[in-house]
C-alpha cells in the first residue's frame, strides 16, 4: 500500500506552554513525525511561548530531549530531527500580563496560517485569547487549539465557551478530544460508512447491547490529586467514551464533512436518557502488591472520587431505543485495553439439533493495543459427529493487514494538529456537543454527590467492582473479560 502525505500550506504555530508536560510529550513529538513524515513545508515554524527565560537555543535542545525520550530510535534520526529543530524558535510571554507580546506579534509572519495551541491551563484561555486580539497578532483565518478538560460542568463549559466567542468564532476553535485522532476511532466510520454489509443491521431488532470498555493498568499516583477533583466520569466517560459512542450510534452523516458529522452526534448526546442511580456503579481501587490504594494516591482519605464506573446508558430514538450501551472504565485493572463490542441478536429461529453450541455474534473493534476488528461467526465443529456449531473469529489485526503502514499506526496529534493546519475540523468537538455532553453528565454526577454515594473498593488487578458485574448479570448478559 502506498503512504500518500497531502502536504500542508506554510504556518506559524504558536505553542503556548510549549515548555509544559503535554508539548514534551506529545506535541513536539507528534510534529516531528509530521516532518519526517513529509508535512511539514520547508517554511513551517513552531514558536515556543511560556513564562520561563529561554533562548532559541535552549528551547531547541529542551524539544530534542523531548524527541529523543518519547519517540523510539527507530522513529528518528541525526537529519530530520537537526532539521526540524531549526524551524524552532522561542518567546518569553506572560499570559496574564503584558511581557513579550510586541516580541510575539514581530515574529509572526503576514501571508501564512497562525494557529495558536493553548496547552496551558484552562484559567488561562480568556487572558490569551484577549492578549491575541489585543496585540493583533491572530486574524480572522487563525486558529485555536484547546485541550481537555473542557469545563468541569456545564456552567463552566458554557463560560469557557463564551470567554473564547468574545474573540474567535467557532470556525476558529479545534477543541481536541485526542480519542478521536485515533486511526482506528476514524476507522468506525469507516468501517460503517463505506461498507453496505453492517449498516442494514446497525439498529436495535438486530443488536442486542454494546460495551465500551477503556481499561487502564496504572493508578492516579503523580497526579492524584489532580484526579481527584474530577473522577472517571468527568475524565473518561463525559468526553472519550461519549465520542465513542456517538461514532457507534450516529446516523450516516450526508458528507464526510465537519458540521454534518458533528450535528449526528450531537443529536445522539442529546437523545441519550437520564441514568438511574441503579444502573451506575462506582469504584476505587484498593491497596495491594505492594502498591497504595485510591486514597493514599489521592491524598485524600475522605475522597468519594471514582477510579471506576460503570454504567448503562439508554438512547432515546427510533434506531437504539431497547439496545442498551454499557460504558465501563477504570483505573488498576487487570490489563489496559480500550475496544468497543456489538453484540447481535439471535437467530429468530435455529433449524440445527444442538443450539447449545451456538453463541451470539460479535463485532469487536479494538482500539488498543493492537489495533484492529474481529467479527465473533458460528460455524460447523469439525468432524463427523453431526452438525455441531462453534464459534471462532474472523479476526484482523490493522498492523498485519495493512503491512508497514499499519505497524507504523501515526499518534492521534500528529492527525490532529495537522488537521488544524488543514482547516478542517470534523475529528474536533464543536461547542453545542460539549456542553450537551455535560447537560447528561451533570444530573449523574449531582445525583450520586446529593445521595454522598461512597464508591465500591475493589481489588487492583481485576476487572474492577463486583457489583459492576450485577449491572449485566441481572440483564442476562455478561461483561467481556478484560485483556489485552
Ligand atoms: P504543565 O506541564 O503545567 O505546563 C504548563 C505550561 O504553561 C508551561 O509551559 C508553563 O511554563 C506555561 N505557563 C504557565 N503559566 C503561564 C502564563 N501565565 N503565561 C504563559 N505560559 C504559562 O501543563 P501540561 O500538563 O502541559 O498541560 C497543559 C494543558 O493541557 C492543560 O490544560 C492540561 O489540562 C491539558 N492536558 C494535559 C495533558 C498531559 O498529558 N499533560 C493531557 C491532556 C490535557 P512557564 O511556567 O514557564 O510559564
Amino acid at each position: 500500500m502506498v503512504s500518500r502525505t497531502i502536504p500542508v500550506d506554510p504556518f506559524d504555530l504558536v505553542i503556548f506552554g510549549g515548555t509544559g508536560d503535554l508539548a514534551r510529550r506529545k506535541i513536539l513529538p507528534s510534529l516531528y513525525r509530521r516532518h519526517v513524515g513529509g508535512q511539514m513545508p520547508a517554511e513551517a515554524r513552531i514558536i515556543g511561548a511560556a513564562r520561563g527565560e529561554m533562548t532559541d537555543e535552549d528551547f531547541r535542545a529542551f524539544t530534542r530531549e523531548a524527541i529523543e525520550e518519547f519517540l523510539p530510535e527507530t522513529k528518528r534520526d541525526t537529519v530530520t530531527l537537526d532539521e526540524f529543530l531549526a524551524k524552532l524558535r522561542y518567546v518569553r510571554v506572560d499570559a496574564v500580563g503584558q511581557d513579550g507580546w510586541s516580541d510575539l506579534r514581530d515574529l509572526v509572519r503576514p501571508g501564512v496560517i497562525r494557529a495558536f495551541y493553548f496547552s496551558v491551563a484552562p484559567s488561562l484561555f480568556g487572558a490569551l485569547a484577549e492578549r491575541l486580539h489585543e496585540h493583533g497578532i491572530a486574524d480572522a483565518e487563525s486558529r485555536i487549539v484547546v485541550e481537555k478538560p473542557f469545563g468541569k460542568n456545564l456552567k463552566t463549559a458554557r463560560d469557557l465557551n463564551a470567554v473564547l466567542a468574545e474573540h474567535f468564532s467557532e470556525q476558529q476553535i479545534y477543541r481536541i478530544d485526542h480519542y478521536l485522532g485515533k486511526e482506528t476511532v476514524q476507522n468506525l466510520m469507516a468501517v460503517r460508512f463505506a461498507n453496505i454489509l453492517f449498516e442494514p443491521l446497525w439498529k436495535t431488532e438486530y443488536i442486542d447491547h454494546v460495551q465500551i470498555t477503556v481499561a487502564e493498568t496504572v493508578g492516579v499516583n503523580g497526579r492524584g490529586a489532580y484526579y481527584d477533583k474530577s473522577g472517571a466520569m468527568r475524565d473518561m466517560v463525559q468526553n472519550h467514551m461519549m465520542q465513542l459512542l456517538c461514532l457507534i450510534a450516529m446516523e450516516p452523516p450526508y458528507h464526510f464533512d465537519p458540521d454534518a458529522v458533528r450535528d449526528e452526534k450531537l443529536k445522539v448526546i442529546r437523545a441519550l436518557e437520564p441514568v438511574a442511580p441503579e444502573d451506575i456503579v462506582r469504584g476505587q481501587y484498593r491497596a495491594g502488591g505492594g502498591r497504595p490504594g485510591y486514597l493514599e494516591d489521592a491524598e485524600n482519605p475522605e475522597s468519594r472520587t471514582e477510579s471506576y464506573i460503570a454504567l448503562k446508558v439508554g438512547i432515546a430514538n427510533w434506531r437504539w431505543k431497547g439496545t442498551p450501551f454499557y460504558l465501563r472504565t477504570g483505573k488498576r485493572l487487570k490489563a489496559r485495553t480500550s475496544e468497543i463490542a456489538i453484540t447481535f441478536r439471535q437467530p429468530p429461529h435455529s433449524i440445527f439439533d444442538h443450539p447449545e453450541g451456538w453463541r451470539e455474534n460479535v463485532l469487536v473493534i479494538r482500539l488498543q493495543p493492537n489495533e484492529g476488528m474481529n467479527m465473533m461467526v458460528m460455524i460447523k465443529e469439525p468432524g463427523p459427529g453431526g452438525m455441531r456449531l462453534a464459534q471462532v473469529p474472523l479476526d484482523m489485526s490493522f498492523a498485519e493487514a495493512l503491512g508497514e503502514e499499519g505497524a507504523d499506526i501515526p499518534d492521534a496529534y500528529e492527525r490532529l494538529i495537522m488537521d488544524v493546519i488543514r482547516g478542517n475540523q470534523t475529528l474536533f468537538m464543536r461547542g453545542d456537543e460539549v456542553e450537551a455532553a455535560w447537560a447528561w453528565a451533570d444530573p449523574i454526577i449531582e445525583g450520586w454527590e446529593a445521595r454522598g454515594d461512597r464508591p465500591h473498593s475493589y481489588e487492583p488487578g481485576t476487572s474492577g467492582p463486583e457489583d459492576a458485574l450485577m449491572l449485566l448479570h441481572r440483564d442476562g448478559r455478561r461483561w467481556r473479560e478484560i485483556r489485552e
